[in-house]
C-alpha cells in the first residue's frame, strides 16, 4: 500500500523506505534494492505522494525515523526515471 495516496498496488510497483541506524540516531533511507531487512514502508512511483508522504510524516512515524526529505525526493526521482529505461 502507498504510504501517500493509501491505493494498492503490486510489490514491484512500488518504492521501498527503510530505516538505518546512525551515529545520529534512525535515518529513513531509500532501498533501492528493496530487498533490505527489516521494517519497510512503501509509495507508489508518483513523486506527489512521496511528497505527502514526507510532509506529512507519514514514512517517518511508520518507521520511526528522520529523513532528508530533500535527498530523498532526489533519489526517489532518480529510481523511477532508472526504472522507466
Ligand atoms: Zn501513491
Amino acid at each position: 500500500m502507498c504510504a501517500g495516496c493509501g491505493n494498492r498496488f503490486a510489490k514491484a510497483a512500488l518504492v521501498r523506505f527503510t530505516v538505518v541506524e546512525t551515529a545520529a540516531g534512525r535515518e529513513l533511507i531509500l532501498d533501492v534494492a528493496s530487498g533490505s531487512p527489516g521494517r519497510g514502508a512503501y509509495v507508489c512511483p508518483r513523486l506527489e505522494c512521496l511528497d505527502k508522504a514526507l510532509d506529512r510524516k507519514f514514512l517517518q512515524r511508520r518507521l520511526k525515523a528522520a529523513g532528508d526529505s530533500r535527498q530523498l525526493k532526489e533519489e526517489f526521482v532518480r529510481l523511477i526515471e532508472e526504472r522507466l529505461h
